[in-house]
């Protein structure tokens, strides 16, 4: 079987066979994008170079990248433990052409790779193409010999959560293009239908690979700009490949989940590892752990609201499985085992994100319980919806940030209303500028604060939009 550490070495090396220079991973804060909450994707360091104003001194590029989809354009936080496929932090194996190679040897390296050095069975194969790229069709059907019946074209996303979207774009404005993804079929016994049909969502066909073509540099006004040369940005999740390889079905039954399932199950005494509530947990340590090592930390607003709301959804799980006490911050060295040497920052920084996470554990938990009870009082009497003003109550009095409640909710069939708890939260603020008061950005605290502020990534203070701050 292959472990997840050999499946990352095995991508590099295969594209360092092909003349890539091998480049780390970036950290997930954007060093140099005010635009985009977090890296979302393998691209993100590269922005400048596919714009043309930045020259790496190399052509062709491969790299692991840690990604992060908690927020902004790409956010898959309410997808983790309903889906099979889907992670807040995950990590994007790519490879890059700057102006170099283009659709005809990414296609037919991906395919190599796939299907000879790691032996995946063409059947098992289904790729899609967007649907005006005949270029890449051909590719696909007489260069690689996949059968016509299974390519499938795709048009843009309209907005639908689920929809496949063949025109891939990290951001609203930015680089972009066309894309050609390859998913695998885990085979008819798992619910789900083929891309483009309408169940396509379930998790039978799991899309692995995205070729993106990277041609256009989107405008604010939308008006696609073509980039000085066109490039090639793949990106294949890990841990969806690691399951492939590895003959399970979900990211969560990998080497390295188990390692963690393992952990949480250990810390809140739990016998079911097929629990949901563990795979929640197991996600969620990776996701806070990095971004403490990157340099965020638990607060109000911003990226580190981000992480709370993060770290809040975890405590809840450990609660349901009867877990009343702290236990989060005990998964790190289970993550450090399995991932420190791949990330030695995370080694690095073992103990600070331990103290972190312990403190803003120690802080939720002593109101944990008692919202919890307030929560099932308020579901008793809402018929359906949970009204904006409850909501509000659960935030202040509880520290149970709006997705969180709505989290709790829709597991018991509830909804909230958003709108009316965005209401009652305008007030507040509104209360809070006429007191002159300004919220304190860190609740950590300050030596803490002081011991955890990045040094390697400059920059953060740059960041100036929309609200978005940064504790560093
Ligand atoms: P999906 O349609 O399954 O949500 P996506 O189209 O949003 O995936 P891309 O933006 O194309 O994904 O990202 C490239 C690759 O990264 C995907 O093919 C997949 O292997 C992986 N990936 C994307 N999102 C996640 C996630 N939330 N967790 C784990 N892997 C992911
Ligand atoms: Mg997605
Ligand atoms: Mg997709
Ligand atoms: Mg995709």
């Amino acid at each position: 079987m292959k472990t997840t550490t050999e499946i990352r070495s095995d991508f590099l090396e295969f594209f360092r066979g092909k003349g890539h220079t091998i480049v780390p991973s970036a950290p997930l804060v954007p060093a140099n994008d005010p635009t985009l909450l977090f890296t979302n994707s393998g691209m993100v360091q590269f922005k400048n170079v596919f714009l043309g104003s930045e020259k790496p001194g190399y052509v062709r590029a491969s790299d692991v990248q840690r990604c992060l989809r908690a927020g902004g354009k790409h956010n898959d936080l309410d997808q983790v433990g309903y889906t099979a496929r889907h992670h807040t932090f995950f990590e994007m194996l790519g490879n890059w052409s700057f102006g170099d190679y283009f659709k005809d040897d990414a296609i037919v390296w991906a395919w190599e790779l796939l299907t000879k050095v790691w032996g995946l069975a063409p059947e098992r194969l289904l790729v899609t193409v967007y649907q005006t790229d005949d270029e890449a069709f051909e590719i696909w059907n007489k260069k690689i010999g996949v059968p016509a019946e299974r390519i499938v074209r795709i048009g843009d996303n309209k907005g639908a959560p689920f929809a496949s979207d063949n025109f891939w774009q990290m951001a609203d404005t930015g680089p972009c293009g066309p894309c050609t993804e390859i998913f695998y079929d885990h085979g008819d016994h798992i619910a789900g239908g083929p891309p483009g049909s309408p169940d396509e969502d379930g998790d039978r066909f799991i899309e692995i690979w995205n070729l993106v073509f990277m041609q256009f540099d989107r405008q604010p006004d939308g008006t696609l700009l073509p980039l000085p040369a066109p490039c090639v940005d793949t990106g294949m999740g890990l841990e969806r490949l690691a399951a492939v390889l590895q003959g399970v079905h979900g990211n969560y039954e990998i080497d390295l989940f188990r390692h963690l399932i393992a952990a949480a199950a250990k810390y809140t005494h739990t016998d079911d590892l097929d629990n949901k509530s563990l795979r929640v947990i197991a996600d969620h340590i990776r996701a806070c752990s990095f971004l403490i090592v990157d340099g965020v930390l638990p607060s109000n607003d911003g990226r580190g609201y981000v992480l709370r709301r993060i770290i809040r959804r975890a405590l809840r799980h450990g609660w349901m499985l009867g877990q009343k006490g702290v236990f989060f911050h005990k998964l790190v060295p289970a993550l450090v085992e399995v991932m420190g040497d791949a990330y030695p920052e995370l080694t690095a920084k073992r103990e600070l994100v331990e103290a972190a996470l312990a403190a803003e554990e120690e802080r939720f938990a002593a109101t944990l319980d008692s919202g919890m009870r307030i929560f099932d009082e308020i579901a008793a009497r809402s018929q359906g919806v949970i009204a904006g003003a409850d909501a509000f109550k659960l935030y202040d009095t509880y520290g149970f940030p709006a997705d969180l409640t709505a989290d709790i909710a829709r597991e018991r069939g509830l909804s909230v209303d958003m709108a009316g708890f965005e209401v009652e939260m305008e007030e507040q603020r509104r209360k809070a500028r006429e007191a002159g008061k300004f919220g304190n950005a860190t609740s950590m605290p300050a030596e803490l604060a002081a011991q955890l502020a990045p040094t390697e990534f400059l920059g953060y203070d740059r960041l100036t939009d929309g609200g978005l701050q940064v504790v560093a």
